[in-house]
């Protein structure tokens, strides 16, 4: 009765899910393990993203594990996804590929529990197992009115002893998924809507008036509290990261954690026991992270090292670093990281002047190394270019400070009047991190595109050309002198608004 009351009910309102409707059981196994401890509508998404880039068990056996992590990102508990991993090869090794059809092999395979097993064996092959997750300990609880603690092992065990007796011999899975269903739907946590209920009949906790007391549960102990210190080391474009071998959050990639964290000469002990030089540029807020047993509570910190030297771990760039699998732990820290690694471009402030005329200089004299006499660079000092960057402004142009982990790396001056990149300079160390190319992208936004847009550049300056042209600058004559006597060659450049391209012959 129970059952066919049920699965009545499942026909005409089971869930639609991407993982449902499949008797594969790679498939079935895994979005099982997917779903232990993670809402339905979270693995939705994921399982197809998954079963995309692994679709069947010898492409998840064959992949790095690195790439299983990265694939899982986002979805937590990651030991779930080293042990996937782990039981693809295993059931490869041992079984040639194919799943076991048997609820105690299943068992035995990595991250396998009583739950996984039970679901995988009545989806994919039909054996009459109830899948007790705590939808199933939910509805069989209350519709058999057991009223003691359902952590017991002796309940669990009648729970798991009721659940046998309702299952049909036929359409074991779907008695556990219409199951799962009612649960999620129906007999919810709380208040249930029995109303809506094909069990209500016989239910013995509608009958008794105390479903949403049901099932019994001692209080959970409160999740520990752990002051978590997360430094984000960065040197010049790159940004410190290290893979953990502890075994929460294992072969996931962080930045520095210093737990039980108390002054800043905390993490300056555990940089220098990795072998970091490093000095704490600024405090980036506090972030936190619930995990089951326990919350990390941490501060973020930008450090600045002085070399890219350390004795574990190792100094990535922006692209290396999302390539990387990072748990959501460090949700907050990896977005002040490419917040860090992003070049800025921001209109100068006063108090940044000195700042940008130090890099203004050192670059124009890197630029003109070549050309100039030591006399004639000398005189383009830190106090010269901080007065350019002044007639810059008092003429009218717009003056912009290039920015990168909070670091004047270069100058870009326009003129709006003229439709004009005045001037654009890196310092020669930040060159080739992208700077140049995100100052040209905002050069490109800000001036007129309906205009004709004009630069000037050094013949010769092979890179700077090549970024010009990407943007769709092109030279406009022959080069010219700008000064004979330090061979000093320059060209215009001019990017034409889409229609007068198409003028042209
Ligand atoms: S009648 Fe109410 S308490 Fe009983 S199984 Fe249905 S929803 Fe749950």
């Amino acid at each position: 009765m129970f059952s066919s009351l049920l699965l009545a009910w499942y026909d005409e309102h089971k869930r639609v899910l991407p993982f449902r409707g499949t008797k594969d059981a790679y498939r079935v196994w895994v979005s099982e393990i997917m779903l232990q401890q993670t809402r339905t509508e979270t693995v939705s998404g994921y399982y197809t993203r998954f079963i995309n880039r692994f679709p069947d068990l010898f492409a998840l056996a064959e992949a790095p594990e690195e790439d299983v992590l990265k694939c899982w990102e986002g979805l937590g508990y990651y030991s779930r996804a080293r042990n996937l991993h782990k039981a693809a090869r295993t059931v490869v090794e041992k079984y040639g590929g194919v799943f076991p059809a048997d609820l105690e092999a299943l068992r035995a395979l990595p991250g396998v529990g009583d739950y996984t097993a039970a679901a995988v064996a009545s989806i994919a092959f039909d054996l009459p197992a109830p899948a007790m997750d705590g939808n199933l300990t939910r509805v069989l609880s209350r519709f058999h009115g057991v009223r003691e603690d359902v952590d017991i092992p002796a309940v669990k065990r009648q729970l798991l002893a009721l659940g046998q007796e309702d299952m049909p011999p036929v359409r074991c899975g779907d008695f556990n998924q219409a199951l799962m269903d009612l649960g999620a739907t129906v007999c919810t946590p709380g208040t249930p809507d029995c109303d809506a209920c094909p069990l209500r009949p016989l239910c013995n906790a509608y009958r008794e008036g105390d479903a949403d007391a049901l099932p019994v549960k001692a209080a959970a102990k409160p999740p520990k509290e752990i002051q978590m210190a997360v430094a984000l080391i960065t040197c010049k474009n790159k940004i410190w990261m290290i893979q953990r071998k502890e075994t929460l959050l294992k072969n996931l990639w962080v930045y520095q954690l210093t737990e039980d964290y108390e002054q800043a000469r905390d993490i300056e002990k555990a940089l220098h026991a990795l072998g970091i030089r490093a000095k704490q540029a600024e405090a980036l807020g506090p972030a936190r992270h619930v995990f089951t047993h326990r919350i990390w509570s941490m501060t973020l910190y930008h450090y600045e090292a002085e070399s890219a030297d350390c004795k574990e771990g190792r100094f990535v760039t922006l692209p290396e670093m999302l390539a990387l699998p990072i748990p959501t732990a460090m949700k907050a820290a990896k977005e002040q990281a490419i917040r860090l690694l992003t070049p800025a471009v921001l209109p100068a402030e006063e108090g940044q002047l000195p700042a940008l005329a130090d890099v203004y200089s050192i670059s124009w004299r890197e630029s003109h190394a070549a050309h100039c006499s030591l006399d004639f660079l000398e005189k383009h000092t830190a106090e010269a270019m901080e007065a350019k960057l002044r007639e810059h402004a008092r003429q009218g142009r717009s003056v912009y400070g290039l920015w990168m982990a909070n670091k004047a790396v270069g100058v870009l001056i326009l003129d709006e009047k003229e439709n004009e990149l005045s001037a654009l300079y890196i310092h020669p160390d930040d060159q080739g991190m992208g700077v140049g190319r995100a100052a040209v992208a905002f050069a490109v936004h800000a001036l007129n595109a309906g205009k004709p847009m004009k630069l000037t550049v050094l013949c010769g300056n092979e890179r700077a050309n090549r970024l010009y042209a990407s943007f769709g600058f092109t030279q406009e004559a022959a080069c010219r002198v700008l000064d004979a006597e330090r061979n000093l060659f320059e060209h215009d450049l001019l990017r034409l608004p889409e229609s007068k391209k198409e003028e042209r012959p």
